[in-house]
């Protein structure tokens, strides 16, 4: 007995790397889930942000109708027009590869030939370029209109709000939850799959060893917690799972107020618990 639990407690490097990930996938079902919840907000945030972008593109180009012959040591008109060809070829992708690349990707399905593939790129290319060039000409510019660097600078506002908006802060919120679940900090609402109540409290705790708890394969379990990655000490309580898989105790109460599956194993906690 003891030795079956000491060979399923000890993993290989690298079957350990890959019970990390599946605990990571485990977690990110757990975040879908609750960005699903949320998807009234996510689709408000949407439609402003739309609103907000086709109101500025209206305006540029009016800026652009009355300003374009405006002496500027810079082609900032230029820009204006440019953005507004790089919104329109970006929205029009799918028309663009049907009608004048000759693939559609429901009847020709994948791969997609090259010409698509460089179109892609093109326009990704030009969409992300933009801002930068245009940062530049602004800074560079003496002699043109306010219009104009007005224009162009509320162009690259947008773009800087877009961007924090859409990439940096659901990377980072969704880093900081997972980092807080992970760690037992963060208590989510009981999910339907949770495990039942009392679940942490009915397992044996373990007494911190480190000639048990060891990395190099001559302990009797990991020598850190799979949950947060933290090393196992005498400072948080452990404890062993009828699998032999062992975590803080902090850490897997946190897990199982959203599932009731072993975090490594994936095993029902109420089979190997009865
Ligand atoms: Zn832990
Ligand atoms: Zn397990």
């Amino acid at each position: 007995m003891a030795s079956a639990s000491s060979r399923e407690g000890r993993e290989e490097p690298l079957q350990r790397e890959a019970s990390r990930l599946a605990v990571r996938t485990n977690l990110e079902q757990v975040m879908n889930v609750a960005l699903a919840r949320h998807s009234r907000l996510v689709m408000c945030t949407v439609v402003m942000l739309l609103t907000g972008m086709l109101l500025i593109l209206f305006w540029s180009q009016m800026v652009f109708s009355s300003h374009e012959f405006d002496s500027c040591d810079q082609p900032l008109a230029l820009m204006i027009r440019l953005i507004f060809i790089i919104v329109m070829v970006q929205t029009m992708q799918k028309a663009i590869s049907r009608h004048c690349l000759c693939y559609d990707a429901v009847e020709d399905g994948p791969p997609e030939p090259l010409r698509v593939r460089v179109f892609r790129a093109l326009a990704v290319s030009a969409a992300v370029l933009w801002p930068l060039v245009a940062g530049v000409m602004l800074l560079q510019s003496k002699t043109c209109s306010k219009a104009l660097t007005t224009a162009v600078a509320v162009i690259i506002g947008y773009y800087v709000i877009l961007v924090i908006v859409v990439l940096v802060l659901p990377a980072v919120a969704l880093g900081v939850v997972l980092c807080l679940i992970r760690r037992g900090r963060l208590r989510l609402p009981r999910m339907p799959g949770a495990a039942p109540e009392g679940a942490v409290e009915s397992l044996p705790v373990l007494e911190f060893d480190t000639g048990r708890f060891c990395e190099d394969g001559r302990g009797e379990f990991p020598a850190s917690c799979a949950v947060c990655l933290e090393t196992f000490t005498a400072q948080k309580e452990i404890v062993k799972m009828p699998c032999n898989h062992v975590f803080h105790r902090s850490c897997l109460s946190g897990w199982f107020q959203v599932a009731r599956t072993c975090p490594l194993c994936r095993g029902d906690v109420e089979q190997v618990i009865v």
